[in-house]
């Protein structure tokens, strides 16, 4: 089969993976290809050494893909690669995956066709790009005066305890890399701090002896959520101030907040010490804001990702307040057959909320090719909002999926109103790869390597 009848994914991680499952359910001829040594994406290859996730088994498992019944509430980075594994192998996606494969170069050309370059290879010609590359790849460096004077790494490129080992360690940001690591850092360092320049919202990981990403909480209206949890918190922690710690000045969800109370007990033992926000750094020394300085071997700036697109033309893509401006969670208003699947992070476990997106975004992909305009144009053109953060509520995520499954129609109806009001005269000029036409890129699979699953 020819590239240009396909789609392309990119990245093998759990969201690529369903996005597989889903494209290839509704018949949709695909490519899979991911610049890691085999599939499962962070959980392979991304993360540190002793990491479990956070959000429980159930609310991580994919929606119609339970996790084994032996595993823990909260699994290890290796049983969940385990878990991947067989849900790819189950649904005959693996023999697909291209791996080690990077794609360096995604342009579109004058028929909304895509011109793809993976390195060291002929560009490949594709009906369109599905792009699921992750959000936990591009690090958030903070910024300090002195920095580049102190011994400095970012979570990202942090993967043993051993890097700790006997370390004097401060860990920037209070995050869940940052527990993890200043917890770790605490057992085999020879000190471990935290730099918190806010107060932050931690969360238990259970109440009553269940997970609380399982309590049914999470389709309430948030504000009964933020009651709730509230109460939770104020049972189980009490006052963070009551540790050294600030009280959030932001409502519970607004950031990205952080499960497990590991690290209050640390703290509570004198094993952590919570420091606040770093003025400047000066060699080895860290100057602190209330004056206070301490010196360390090693500084870990747990401090975020960005959402990025590498390999997509500057400007194509806008990002803002890390919400990717993207309508309908996946789908640009400004090129047609790009779809933008995953730079949502939901409050608990990706799995629920994964399995229903991706089987409508495929039932969209499939749409697509009976209306004129890239279906986010519509989604613009009829009123939808752009988001404005990419943290996700999974109750209304679920409210608004089930919604569009059963508003496909008025979907299409739109377009052809849109039609009216103005043609779709393609891809804006700048993004198109002029010195290449689309008969000019390779667009016939080798024999060989044709594992397109329709
Ligand atoms: C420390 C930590 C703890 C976490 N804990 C949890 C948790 O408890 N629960 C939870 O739900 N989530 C957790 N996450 C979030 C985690 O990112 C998601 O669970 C999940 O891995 C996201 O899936 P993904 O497919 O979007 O991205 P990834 O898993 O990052 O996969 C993306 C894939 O795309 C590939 N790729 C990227 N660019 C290219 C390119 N140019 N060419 C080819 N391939 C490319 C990468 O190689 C990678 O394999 C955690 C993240 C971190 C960092």
């Amino acid at each position: 089969m020819a590239f240009r009848d396909k789609h392309l994914i990119i990245g093998a991680g759990p969201v690529g993976l369903a996005m597989a499952k889903a494209v290839k359910q509704h018949g949709l001829p695909y490519d899979h290809v991911d610049a890691g040594p085999g599939l499962g994406g962070n959980w392979r290859h991304g993360l540190y050494e002793n990491v479990h996730i956070v959000s429980s088994k159930r609310s991580t498992a994919f929606a119609d893909y339970p996790m084994p019944e032996q595993y823990p509430d909260f699994p290890s980075a290796s049983q969940l690669l385990a878990y991947l594994e067989s849900y790819a192998s189950d649904h005959g996606l693996d023999s697909a995956i291209e791996t080690g494969r990077t794609v360096t170069a995604v342009r579109p050309l004058v028929d909304d066709t895509w011109h793809v370059e993976i390195d060291g290879e002929e560009p490949r010609h594709y009906k369109g790009v599905i792009v699921c590359n992750g959000h936990h790849r591009d690090p958030k460096w903070p910024s300090y005066r002195g920095q580049e004077t102190a011994p400095l790494i970012h979570a990202h490129d942090y993967s043993a305890p051993s890097e700790l080992a006997g370390k004097r360690v401060l860990v920037i940001g209070g995050g869940n890399s940052a527990c993890d690591i200043a917890w770790e850092a605490a057992r085999v360092g020879a000190s471990s701090d935290m730099s918190l320049r806010a107060g932050y919202w931690f969360l238990p990981k259970t109440f009553l002896g269940r997970p609380v990403t399982d309590l049914p909480i999470w389709t309430l209206p948030v504000a009964l959520q933020r009651l709730i949890l509230r109460g939770v918190i104020r049972l189980v922690i009490g006052d963070y101030r009551a540790y050294g710690l600030q009280r959030p000045r932001s409502k519970l969800f607004e950031r990205h907040s952080t499960f497990g109370t590991e690290v209050l007990g640390y703290i509570a033992q004198g094993r952590i010490a919570p420091r606040p926000d770093i003025e400047r750094f000066d060699g080895n020394t860290a100057h602190f804001r209330d004056g206070s300085s301490g010196e360390y071997d090693l500084v870990v700036a747990a401090t975020g990702y960005h959402n990025s697109f590498p390999f997509l033309p500057a400007g194509m893509i806008e990002v803002k307040n890390d919400a990717v401006q993207i309508y309908g969670s996946a789908f640009p208003s400004n090129v047609k057959n790009l779809y933008i699947v995953g730079s949502n992070q939901p409050r608990n476990g990706f799995g629920n909320i994964v399995t229903p997106a991706v089987a409508l975004f495929a039932r969209l992909i499939r749409m697509q090719d009976e209306i004129e305009h890239p279906i986010g144009a519509v989604l613009e053109w009829q009123g939808d909002p752009l988001p404005e953060t990419n943290l996700m509520d999974p109750g209304a995520a679920k409210r608004e999926i089930w919604l569009s499954n059963r508003m496909l129609w008025l979907l299409r109806l739109q377009s052809r109103r849109l039609v009216h009001d103005r043609r779709w005269l393609g891809p804006p000029a700048e993004f198109i790869r002029e010195d290449a036409r689309p008969s000019d890129v390779q667009d016939v699979v080798p024999e060989s390597r044709d594992v397109a699953a329709a």
